[in-house]
């Protein structure tokens, strides 16, 4: 099963609660989601930078041996994504400080001949145009899924319902759930989106986990209890890569044949938590990249068992 993610590689401003801050780090939802899923297989992504991006944060992706990078444009004359964000006292609220687009507000980035034949397209967080022309590139696909969030909700909600209404699988937080829906309670509002279409719709929680909803019933499942949430930035990005990165192994293996079946699929989740957790513990992708496989294998293990009734 060959993956391809499209979304984000922006440069990141992020500030935390306890005064601590970090500017123009690696960030982007395209990124965050290829380190996740990285560690269970090859990952291919489509992006665009501008010639602005700085060669430390590009030598990030060198840190991981799984990511392919041949889908990464960078544009000359164009500027990189950037992003700033400020969390709130708990963790789970942030302010958007700023957004400039730069890259992102022109044409997508073009998907090289050698990621044609990719089964598994992940449409991590941007403009839903830009995820509804590189569904249209993926033929083959045997799963689709798209994030999104509240920007794209406000400017770009008629593109967005078009595009909910072709995927497999939608995965978003509890508020642009609402806001999407017009409906205040995260069931329902679930319920109501795979009404639109897609097989399922996962809603993040953040510290409180996840709801899944399924055409085939519904889910919860509990975020990993963490002591140390230093940056939740990119949180939501890698439980997508982790739960990407799962379905892609297991389905190589032999392990399963229906990507969309209800069990599948929350065993998938907790991959996506797991990977998720260690997101937090540290800013930007500074985690991700010391992470060992026997660390995830370790907190898998710890989660499933919390997890057993
Ligand atoms: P998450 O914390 O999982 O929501 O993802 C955070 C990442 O998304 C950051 O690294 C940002 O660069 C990126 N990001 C922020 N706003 C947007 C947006 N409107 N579209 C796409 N990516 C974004």
């Amino acid at each position: 099963m060959a993956l391809a993610v499209t979304g984000t590689v922006g440069i990141d401003t992020v500030y935390t609660p306890d005064g601590d801050h970090r500017e123009h780090v690696l960030g982007g939802s395209c990124t965050y989601f290829a380190a996740a899923a990285n560690f269970y297989g090859p990952v291919r992504i489509v992006g665009a930078v501008g010639d602005d991006f700085p060669d430390d944060l590009r030598s990030t992706f060198d840190r991981f041996n799984n990511i392919d990078t041949a889908g990464l444009e960078t544009r000359k004359g164009s500027k990189t994504f950037r992003w700033g964000g400020k969390y709130q006292e708990n963790m789970d609220h942030r302010d958007t400080l700023f957004t400039e687009l730069n890259v992102l507000a022109e044409a997508p980035p073009p998907v090289p001949e050698s990621y044609r034949d990719s089964t598994m397209v992940f449409l991590a967080n941007t403009h839903p145009a830009v995820q509804l022309d590189m569904l249209s590139r993926f033929p083959d696909r045997k799963l689709a899924v798209a994030d999104t969030m509240d920007l794209w909700i406000n400017t770009e909600r008629e593109t967005l319902t078009q595009l909910v209404k072709q995927i497999d699988g939608l995965v978003l937080n509890y508020d642009e759930a609402e806001q999407l829906t017009g409906m205040k309670n995260t069931v329902a509002a679930a319920r109501e989106l795979v009404s639109w279409g897609p097989a399922f719709v996962v809603v993040k929680k953040g510290e409180h986990g996840c709801i899944f909803a399924h055409r085939d019933g519904i889910a919860a499942l509990p975020a990993f209890p963490a002591e140390r949430v230093i940056d939740p930035t990119g949180a939501g990005d890698t439980f997508a890569g982790g739960m990407f990165g799962h379905l892609c192994r297991a389905t190589d293996a032999g392990a399963l044949t229906n990507l969309t079946d209800f069990d599948v699929l929350r065993r998938a989740l907790a991959h996506g938590t797991v990977m998720a957790s260690f997101t937090i513990e540290d800013f930007s992708l500074d985690r991700l990249a010391t992470l060992t496989q026997e660390d995830i294998d370790r907190r898998y293990d710890e989660f499933a068992r919390m997890m057993h009734l």
